[in-house]
């Protein structure tokens, strides 16, 4: 007796469920497409994208320019105060690095390959 009602209940709910349509799973993004970089990105990561577009570099993540490092082409060494230490790697193959005060102004000489260094103010960007 008890089995047949648990049959009968049982057919009655299956037979409910088959009767409502079941809607398939939509996603949100799927009418317009996936989003990209910029669409998404939020803060800190938005405002180095936008920067990027518009060539500049603020936070100083890309590799920096090379130089000669003669007295017309001396390195550019980008600093918030008027001095900075600069250490120089004067041959390829050296493991020693030659420690030296850059001060603003006129370029400077590395005091072992004699390479040239000049500071240049560099803003931060807040
Ligand atoms: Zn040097």
């Amino acid at each position: 007796m008890a089995s047949r009602l648990l049959v009968r209940t049982a057919v009655r709910a299956a037979c409910a469920r088959s009767a409502v349509p079941v809607q398939a799973m939509t996603r949100g993004m799927s009418s317009g497409g996936i989003p990209t970089d910029e669409e998404q990105a939020t803060g800190l990561e938005k405002i180095v994208m936008r920067a990027t577009k518009q060539g500049s570099d603020p936070y100083s993540m890309f590799k920096p320019k090379e130089y000669a490092g003669s007295k017309q082409d001396p390195h550019l060494v980008p600093s918030v105060t008027s001095k900075r230490i600069v250490g120089c790697v004067c041959e390829e193959d050296n493991t020693a690095i030659v420690w030296f005060w850059l001060h603003q102004g006129e370029p400077q000489r590395c005091p072992s390959c004699g390479a040239h260094y000049k500071l240049v103010p560099h803003e931060l960007p807040h």
